[in-house]
């Protein structure tokens, strides 16, 4: 199965094959900055899952919580993540949820950084709730 994900201009696009390894909900603050929502929604793919690579980006790289760098490549027009990479995880690319823009895309096993998780926000019975910073979790 191929799914494309893009930016909300379209400009910016990557496609990927098969299934993601992950699903995750991130709670932590730079997440609820980038998305300017309550918390992120992110795939993880392995890098050769990746296909086509459409359109221009531009990327914003800071240090990750967890350690290392984190990277985003987003759209210079309108300003969408469309894909996260971390240093301490070189071969996964994330991509978040809401760029593939599917209703029937698979939900999220694990919440992380759930001590900044907004008071209100309340995840399905049986997802992992991750507090300790142990793993890589932020992003992807
Ligand atoms: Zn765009
Ligand atoms: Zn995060």
């Amino acid at each position: 199965m191929t799914r494309t994900a893009s930016c909300q201009c379209g400009q910016l696009s990557l496609a990927v094959e098969g299934e993601p390894a992950l699903v995750s909900v991130c709670n932590c603050t730079r997440c609820q900055k980038r998305s300017g929502s309550a918390f992120s929604v992110s795939s993880r793919w392995s890098s050769s899952q990746v296909r086509d690579r459409a359109g221009k980006g531009l990327t914003y790289s800071r240090k990750g919580a967890s350690g290392g760098t984190v990277q985003f490549l987003f759209c210079p027009q309108c300003g969408s993540t469309v894909s996260t990479s971390l240093e301490l995880l070189p071969d996964v690319i994330g991509i978040p949820v809401g760029c593939f823009a599917d209703p029937a895309f698979p939900g999220p096993k694990v919440a992380a950084w759930c001590e900044s998780k907004l008071e209100w926000v309340q995840f399905p019975e049986g997802l992992l709730l991750l507090r300790d910073q142990s793993q890589p979790m932020e992003t992807p």
